[in-house]
């Protein structure tokens, strides 16, 4: 399935190795394509490195959301 990225504003296919579930995979699958999704993951790793961020920690995977969420210019599309 075709989407029209809000990162990069082209219609590409769909993000599909989104692990996250619930309403953010879901806004995810709908709005990134996945070639943004790559580069996401490259770097959520950078970020995660940058800030020794650790998966485990509710507060540590409430900031990686927010950075995620402002890379991929999702803000204005989940309520
Ligand atoms: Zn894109």
């Amino acid at each position: 399935m075709k989407v029209k990225c809000t990162r990069c504003g082209n219609q590409r296919e769909q993000a599909s190795d989104v692990l996250y579930g619930g309403k953010i995979g879901e806004t995810i699958r709908n709005n990134v394509c996945s070639i943004c999704w790559t580069e996401w993951q490259d770097m959520e790793m950078k970020v995660i490195n940058e800030y020794k961020l650790n998966f485990s920690d509710p507060n540590h995977r409430s900031f990686i959301m927010q950075k995620m969420k402002e890379f991929l210019n999702l803000l204005n599309v989940q309520k």
